[in-house]
């Protein structure tokens, strides 16, 4: 699937919809470079989930891993260096949830993602657009049906 934003409103708006796409549990990889958009479309997907509004969630750089209750988690892992760093985390625990795990840079440690995940990718184009894939999606939601 492919979307074009042409603003940050936009892209939030987008989060929430592709948040009623989710599974109810699922690794979404967030791909794309500093700035690109990747917390601002979680922002989105967070508030879609009813996790928490938008305006709440903050980008998960220093403190790695943010929680909003027990079914959304938000990742970011772009100051870790190394493996062992990573395993500190406590992520393998999280995956395991039944939990929707945005992530931030994990594609830096691909082996460490689950192998069943969600990609978005997000690219500039000029200022403020922004191309948006998503990749991995299953046909059709499983578990319970979000409203
Ligand atoms: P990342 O988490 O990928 O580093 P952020 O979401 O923190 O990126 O920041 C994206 C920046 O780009 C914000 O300053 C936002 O205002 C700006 N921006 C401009 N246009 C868009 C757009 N279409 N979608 C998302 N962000 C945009
Ligand atoms: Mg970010």
């Amino acid at each position: 699937m492919n979307f074009r934003t042409s603003s940050e409103e936009e892209t939030v708006a987008l989060g929430r919809s592709l948040a009623r796409l989710l599974p109810a549990k699922a690794a979404v990889l967030l791909i794309g470079n500093l700035g690109a958009g990747k917390t601002t479309l979680a922002r989105g997907i967070v508030e879609g989930l009813e996790a928490a509004s938008a305006d709440d969630v903050s980008s998960p750089t220093f403190t790695l891993i943010h929680e909003y209750g027990d079914r959304v988690y938000h990742v970011d892992l772009y100051r870790l260096e190394t493996e062992a760093e990573l395993a500190t985390l406590g992520l393998e625990e999280i995956f395991d949830r039944d939990a929707i795990v945005l992530i931030e840079w994990g594609e830096r440690f691909p082996e460490r993602m689950p192998a069943d995940r969600i990609e978005i990718r997000i690219e500039a184009v000029g200022e403020d657009g922004r191309v948006i894939t998503v990749d991995g999606l299953p046909l059709r939601p499983s578990g319970e049906a979000r409203t």
